[in-house]
């Protein structure tokens, strides 16, 4: 299946509506949770309003189709270039690694470039493709310059904004772009994906539980085994939490503090497996083992569940999620961890439920 993107067939057929009808907007708006494919859809997108492969299956001429294909063969030449991020008319606007102390974000010099390149002609395909990815990284005047862009949009441009927060676009932004919902497909979508590709039955479901539906988690780890590995290790650091002293605790988020600013997603992944073990945790308190995410541990839960109250237990759950919000914000990171290692679920405590 050409655009082969997993538990999204509404968008996808929102997508191919468009392209068959000739009526593609100048600005989409990809909305859904992370790692669910809205990058990859958008860049399907742009093969399809430059494959070259759609006339001639359609019966056209076929050098050079005048109309986009209803859906990217993903074999021709502008294909294969868009896919590699060859293609000089496709172009991804991301957040910059700016100079030491410079706000991180989407910035308007940014946004400027866009706007002189999408004034230019197509140079090899039908249509210039830009996609904004995350969207809401735009800073306010990133987004005001952007505005003026979507009002008076160039001919033979389509923008793709990508955002897992569409909250923190400009309204009179968001009104400009015809919005495409991607969703969380079922593990069981995920699972029947992993298998299809070849993974291995049992590795297959673990995987699909593991991604709670993040598609594009569940492809990188089944190709790389030492995501899972990682993935590992930090559930077994969000168990030691427990045992660490107050000492022990500063140290450490003294320890994630400092690394935080070179690698931020090393924290969050972390952040990310503290609360799926102390969840699962919950869930097996709860007997609903039936939601536990970590199939392949659950002796050590069932251990943990035995060993742990549950208040305080759900209390760090939230702790967890929260911590990773006010980080996201520019929150002191050092401080933010120290109040979430102090509240950190403790072995001496006795069971009580
Ligand atoms: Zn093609």
């Amino acid at each position: 299946m050409p655009w082969s993107i997993i538990g999204q067939d509404r968008a996808v057929a929102a997508l191919e509506r468009a392209l068959r009808e000739g009526r593609v907007a100048h600005a989409y708006l990809f909305v859904g949770p992370e790692r669910v494919g809205k990058h990859t859809l958008a860049l399907k997108l742009a093969q399809a309003l430059n494959c070259e492969a759609g006339a001639t299956a359609m019966g056209a001429p076929l050098a050079a189709p005048a109309r986009p294909a209803p859906e990217p063969c993903g074999e021709c030449a502008p294909c294969r270039r868009i896919a590699g991020g060859l293609h000089a008319d496709v172009q991804t606007v991301g957040v910059e690694e700016g100079e030491e102390g410079a706000q991180k974000g989407i910035h308007v010099s940014q946004v400027r470039d866009v706007e002189r390149s999408a004034a230019l002609k197509p140079f090899e395909g039908r249509s210039r493709f830009v996609i904004i990815d995350p969207a809401e990284e735009m800073n306010a005047a990133a987004q005001n310059a952007f505005l003026k862009t979507l009002e008076e949009p160039p001919p033979q441009v389509v923008f793709a904004l990508v955002t897992a927060d569409e909250s923190r676009l400009l309204p009179t932004i968001r009104s400009r772009c015809r919005r495409l919902e991607l969703r969380l497909p079922a593990m069981s979508e995920v699972e029947a994906a992993l298998a299809a590709r070849g993974v291995e039955a049992e590795r297959a479901r673990l995987l699909a539980r593991l991604s709670r539906g993040r598609i594009g988690w569940a492809l990188e780890a089944a190709a790389d085994a030492s995501l899972l590995e990682r993935r590992q290790e930090l559930l077994s650091q969000a168990r030691a939490l427990a045992s660490m002293t107050v000492a022990q605790r500063l140290e450490l988020a003294e320890r994630l503090a400092g690394d935080f600013k070179r690698k931020p997603e090393a924290l969050f992944a972390a952040l990310e497996a503290w609360r799926d073990w102390w969840r699962d945790v919950l869930l097996v308190q709860a007997a609903a083992g039936d939601g536990v995410a970590n199939v392949d541990r659950l002796a050590e839960l069932r251990e943990d569940a035995a060993r742990y109250s549950r208040p305080g237990l759900a209390e760090f759950v939230r702790a967890v999620g929260e911590a990773g919000r006010n980080l996201g914000e520019n929150a002191q990171p050092r401080l933010v961890l120290e109040t979430l290692l102090l509240g950190a679920p403790r072995a001496a405590e006795p069971a009580r439920r």
